[in-house]
């Protein structure tokens, strides 16, 4: 019956007997090493605040000087009249932190992706995306009426079969760290295949930025890859930068195309102007401070070999995310209760957010944390296994 919503209610019920039924956490206290979840003290293994950004003090002060001078609300889009200095300055700061002619702003990176796609590719083009790209991406090529490939996990040989058949334009999609796993993606051999077809090759690097490579650059700058190489380089703002937002970086082809063309640029208010301020500064902390990156990478080393030392199955990564995959979303979810109640906030990640059957556990590591947490978060995993 219409207006019934008897059917949702079956939904959810159904959705809460697969364990796939998704709830929040209330949290008290800011970003950081520990986190008030539901009134308790927890040590935070789940954020993507990389580089501990989020709640620094020069940060925060910047947020707060520019929210004096400019307000808080940015009024309107940026094509209207809520592009500003501040905006704009951030902007040539990040293209020459990408080694881009330019970049522009998004207000979040799920519309920066979907927004680039669609204005790239449609009706009769393809676009061609690593099957373990992030929602944005795959959503994007889904919105955007080009022809959706998907090819095997980081896997160029296929993605080269899958080129052959295409016609009109191609975009080959991909992320540079992988979201769920941690891995990067096999970025020279990308370059190579889109080079052979002609086709253009787009990464988002969420978590690649202020986390891989001599000045944090991410994975282009880790496989000394350029503009030409990399053409559409997608970075987010909300994980190492410890703001929010987004940015695509590019020529100026590409971003005088997206401002025509993106609608998720158009049609949406600009982000505000303190938080374009406080990202300015959290971009300089990131490039000067890479004590925090050594740290990152120690943390993450000795995590793995601790891990490895417990029989932990880890996943071939390099980053701070370190996923352990234990297959069924009960198993995950009990694990992360388990963790929880020792103290520990680790997030269990389920279907449709990962492949059937590889729910994990999604332990993340900061720049704030320190060796000894990693040992006691060592010791809980050794407990509850
Ligand atoms: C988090 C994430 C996004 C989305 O960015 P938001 O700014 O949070 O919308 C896009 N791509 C990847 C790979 C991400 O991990």
């Amino acid at each position: 019956m219409r207006g019934n919503f008897s059917t949702l209610s079956a939904e959810l019920q159904q959705l809460k007997q697969q364990n796939l039924y998704r709830s929040r956490r209330l949290v008290d206290t800011p970003q950081g090493v520990h986190s008030q979840v539901d009134g308790v003290l927890k040590l935070n293994f789940c954020s993507n605040d990389y580089l501990g950004l989020a709640n620094h003090p020069e940060v925060v002060r910047a947020f707060q000087a520019a929210a004096s001078q400019w307000g808080v609300g940015s009024g309107s889009a940026h094509l209207v009249c809520g592009h500003t200095r501040e905006h704009h300055a951030l902007e040539e700061e990040l293209a020459d932190f990408t080694g881009r002619d330019r970049a522009l702003l998004f207000s979040t990176g799920y519309m920066a992706n979907t927004g680039i796609i669609a204005a790239l590719v449609g009706r009769g083009d393809t676009v061609l995306e690593d099957r373990l790209n992030h929602a944005s991406l795959l959503d994007g090529g889904l919105l955007s009426g080009a022809r959706f490939r998907r090819y095997a996990h980081a896997d160029s040989a296929h993605l080269q079969r899958t080129l052959l058949a295409g016609q009109g334009r191609q975009l080959i999609v991909t992320d540079g760290v992988f979201s769920m796993d941690g891995d990067c993606a096999p970025l020279s051999s990308l370059v190579i295949a889109a080079k052979a077809h002609d086709a253009w090759l787009m990464v988002d690097d969420a978590h690649g930025f202020g986390v891989l490579g001599a000045t944090g650059a991410g994975v282009v700058e880790c496989a000394g890859l350029s503009q030409q190489d990399v053409p559409v380089l997608v970075g987010t703002l909300g994980k190492a930068f410890g703001t929010s937002g987004a940015f695509v970086a590019g020529s100026e082809l590409l971003i005088e195309t997206l401002i025509q063309k993106a609608r998720p640029y158009i049609y949406t208010t600009a982000m505000p102007a303190a938080i374009a301020a406080a990202t300015r500064v959290s971009l300089r902390l990131l490039i000067a401070e890479n004590w925090r990156r050594d740290k990152l990478a120690q943390l993450v080393q000795q995590f793995r070999q601790g891990a490895t030392q417990l029989g932990l199955q880890l996943m071939p990564s390099l980053s701070p995310i370190q996923p352990i995959v234990v297959g069924s979303s009960q198993q995950a979810l009990w694990m992360s209760e388990q963790l929880l109640q020792r103290g520990f906030l680790v997030s269990a990640i389920r279907p449709p957010t990962v492949p059937q059957g590889s729910a994990r556990l999604r332990i993340t590591f900061s720049a704030a944390h320190d060796a000894s947490q990693v040992t006691q978060l060592l010791a809980a995993l050794q407990q509850i296994q």
